[in-house]
């Protein structure tokens, strides 16, 4: 039994002859699907009523329920999402200018262990699939038309490769939702072979590499995951992502007070992002975490310093500032261009 939302829609058609339906009926399926946003296969009226009772049946509709939300001042709401199991993940949306960007979790928790990091704190529970993925959009897509989505909730993408990459190939599908790819970004901590595999992929999502520190004693610190891929291999890799995509990759950098935040970070930063063609920095502060009370939010002035240290260097450095944190919503993720 394979879930609705979980074909992509150049499948639907092989996926019926098999199944005895004639592949004409795809069409009306994708109709129903993707353009009347049905959430029951009873509400697809275009179609015969024993058909409807089938694709019920065979190609179940992903059921979720929004268990949770909170509203930020800045617009910024964040929905829990549940799934059948009892389980549930965070999503977020995100008002701005012309825009309304959606940032999506792929696992319930994550195994990678940052230490500023909520989700990582606990563990992993399990990854999400395909087809839950595309439910999550569509919870968040309910609220209004999704013009960007940013994979930076909870979880590692790269961590469960082939269920994130073929939610996101259905929700960029021409036939189907229709996002373009280069309003999808995917964010990694640094999984090498999951950066290897998307540059062999040929689509143009964005890329962003969650860096946070110029170093392996400190990266190693702070992000487990630079224990098994160290950041010499992490850039080399990434510089082969951009001669070979010709994309750019959009290093994050968290600065933490007191942590990774001197003069000396910001020049050995800019020295090591300069290995890599195409790269630009975004310098996000540190959103309080529970967890960590000891990681502080750096002064607004080395936020600053840090900008001088990389645009001086001739790296392209942009500000980032954290959105919905009075809706328990920020993390990272949740931040868009100053201003
Ligand atoms: N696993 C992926 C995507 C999820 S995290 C990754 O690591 O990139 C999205 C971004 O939020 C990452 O850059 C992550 O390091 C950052 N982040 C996590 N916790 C944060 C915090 N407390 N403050 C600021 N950024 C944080």
């Amino acid at each position: 039994m394979k879930k609705a939302w979980s074909i992509l829609p150049d499948e639907w058609g092989a996926e019926l002859s098999a199944y005895g339906v004639r592949p004409y009926r795809a069409a009306q399926i994708l109709q129903s699907l993707y353009r009347d946003w049905i959430d029951d296969w009873s509400a697809a009226t275009t179609l015969p009523l024993d058909l409807r009772e089938k694709l019920a049946g065979d190609f179940p509709i992903t059921k979720t329920s929004v268990l949770a939300t909170s509203k930020s001042s800045d617009g910024t709401e964040k929905l829990l999402v549940g799934f059948e199991d009892g389980e549930s993940v965070e999503t977020v949306l995100i008002p701005a200018k012309g825009r309304f960007t959606q940032c999506i979790s792929t696992q319930v928790g994550c195994a990678m262990g940052c230490a500023f990091c909520a989700s990582g704190s606990q563990g992993v529970v399990r990854s999400l699939s395909a087809d839950e993925i595309v439910a999550e959009y569509m919870a968040g897509r309910r609220r209004g038309e999704i013009t960007n989505i940013v994979v930076m909730g909870m979880g590692e993408p790269f961590a469960n490769y082939d269920e994130t990459m073929r939610a996101l190939k259905l929700i960029n599908a021409g036939k189907g939702p229709n996002l373009g790819a280069r309003h999808i970004t995917l964010s990694t901590c640094g999984v090498v072979p999951g950066i290897r595999r998307l540059a062999a992929e040929g689509i143009q999502f964005e890329l962003s590499v969650s860096l946070h520190a110029p170093n392996d004693e400190l990266r190693s610190r702070l992000m487990p995951v630079n224990r098994r891929w160290p950041i010499g291999e992490l850039l080399a890799e990434c510089a082969e992502y951009t001669k070979a995509t010709k994309r750019i990759i959009t290093f994050e950098y968290t600065v933490i007070a007191g942590v990774n935040d001197s003069r000396d970070c910001a020049e050995e930063l800019a020295r090591r992002v300069r290995s890599v063609p195409m790269a630009k920095v975004n310098l996000i502060p540190l959103s309080p975490v529970a967890h960590r009370p000891d990681f502080k939010t750096p002064q607004e002035a080395t936020m600053l310093m840090f900008l001088d240290v990389l645009m001086k260097a001739g790296v392209q450095t942009m500000l980032r500032r954290s959105r919905g944190r009075d809706a328990d919503a920020a993390c990272g993720q949740l931040r868009l261009r100053r201003g």
